[in-house]
């Protein structure tokens, strides 16, 4: 570790005794003192107090400017009084019910008319289980079991998505993308049922889709990579893919988990491609635990019990559970078009202002996103796929993490962020300022 960014650490630890404090404790009963690995970062995580608008307060009083927004899913920001109002008025009424209530057919109507792809859909309670379900789908309607996953991909941690995640890139071969378990004792089976393949390049994917293509149930991609900072697809390789499956009876399904926030119909509207079907999650619940995956009529009758004969069994104690339901229906109806406008605005306007910093103070960095979405890697090179975004400093990337929060600014720990529709020009400016003073000081 560099001088400048022990220092970053050392202010941290100074500011955060409380949550040094809790973490210790929370490490006598959960590994690693935590229930969400993704949560935790050196030398500890702060523990949140209070959220308020744009802001995270944590159990020492510091105040955080809040990019991270629950892994991008608090669209409207903490504790917004609809929202709030919502869940109150619902847990007067009852939280949970083992039958229906009219607020899953609002929430599912909002999402069936916004979305191109989508003619029915379910709920469940995470992404996770959406883009587990998705896939099943898609092996059952074609009656192929094999699944294809961009390197570097994340949709989830169920088995067939935790392929080739985050490999390290020793792990990499340098001829291409293979199946990488992420974990010890992946069953043999599911890493032979996956199929993994280089983010916009077209050719590459093309022979290796030929090449498996009668055993493809789906390719699963998300138009806009979060997992390696926000990067886009290039529309003609979008549509490369969409042409490609469709030739070869493979189903295209779109992870918008994430993306869904891109506009009103989600990267599948703001892209033109329309796929087979779409996994959601995150803002759809309003800040509660969502997710939810539909599509074509045809393919999403596969979970018709109501006709009689075959159907792929889809249970949830807390699907659809009605606090999330209402939380997703007043999130959703602020986001209006003109919302989408607006951040699309401060989005390009943030990616601007940020790219400027680090030209002018001679950085090497690319600041990638599409709408509200951003991310900053430090590499000369433009970033359009995995093993692009692995060669960026890294130790840049968590001292500018850490030195944030010293500034009371809280980015993803890839430094990657959203906007929410709180945020006006002047956070943006507190952000860009905030990265300026940071590496100011950890280039000395
Ligand atoms: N897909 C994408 C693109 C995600 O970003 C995530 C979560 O971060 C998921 C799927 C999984 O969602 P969840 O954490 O709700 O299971």
């Amino acid at each position: 570790m560099t001088a400048s960014m022990r220092g970053e650490q050392d202010r941290y630890e100074a500011g955060t005794p409380v949550s040094r404090r809790l973490q210790q404790d929370a490490e006598s009963y959960l590994p690693g003192g935590s229930s969400r690995g993704t949560a935790y970062f050196e030398p500890y995580p702060f523990f949140a107090e209070r959220g308020e608008g744009h802001y995270l307060y944590d159990v020492d009083g510091n105040r955080y400017l809040d990019f991270m927004l629950n892994a991008t899913s608090l669209i409207i920001g903490h504790v917004h009084p609809d929202v709030t109002r919502a869940l109150q008025e619902q847990a007067a009424r009852g939280v949970a019910f083992s039958v229906p209530t009219s607020s899953q057919v609002r929430l599912a109507e909002m999402l069936c008319d916004r979305l191109p792809s989508v003619d029915l859909v379910r709920f469940t309670s995470s992404g996770t289980e959406a883009t587990m379900n998705a896939v099943r789908a898609a092996r059952a309607y074609t009656g192929r079991h094999k699944v294809a996953k961009f390197e570097g991909g994340y949709h989830g941690s169920h088995e067939s998505a935790s392929i080739s995640v985050k490999p390290s890139a020793e792990k990499l071969d340098p001829d291409g993308p293979t199946a990488i378990p992420e974990f010890a004792g992946m069953p043999p089976g599911v890493l032979e049922s996956v199929v993994v393949l280089p983010y916009n390049d077209l050719e590459g994917c093309e022979r290796i889709i030929r090449l498996h293509g009668d055993e493809l149930a789906c390719v699963i991609m998300e138009a806009v990579v979060s997992n390696f900072g926000y990067v886009a697809a290039r529309t003609e390789f979008l549509q490369g893919l969409r042409d490609l499956t469709s030739e070869l009876g493979i189903l295209l399904v779109f992870d918008e988990v994430q993306s869904f926030r891109v506009s009103s119909g989600g990267a599948q509207e703001r892209f033109g491609v329309v796929p087979d079907m779409t996994a959601l999650g995150k803002i759809i619940g309003g800040g509660m635990p969502v997710g939810a995956f539909g599509g074509r009529a045809d393919i999403m009758a596969l979970f018709d019990q109501s006709r009689g004969g075959d159907f792929i069994p889809h249970a949830g104690t807390f699907n659809a559970n009605p606090m999330t339901m209402v939380s997703g229906e007043a999130t959703l109806k602020h986001l209006t078009p003109e919302v989408y406008q607006r951040l699309d605005r401060l989005g390009t306007m943030l990616r601007a202002k940020l790219q400027a910093v680090f030209d002018e103070l001679g950085v090497p960095a690319h600041v990638t996103g599409v709408a509200s979405l951003f991310g900053i890697h430090f590499t000369s090179e433009e970033v359009a796929d995995y093993r692009a975004s692995l060669r960026g400093d890294k130790a840049m990337t968590e001292a500018l993490f850490t030195g944030l929060l010293n500034e009371g600014v809280l980015l993803q720990q890839a430094c990657g962020g959203a906007l929410s529709v709180l945020t006006t020009e002047s956070h943006v400016d507190t952000l860009v300022d905030a990265v300026r003073r940071v590496v100011g000081r950890v280039r000395g």
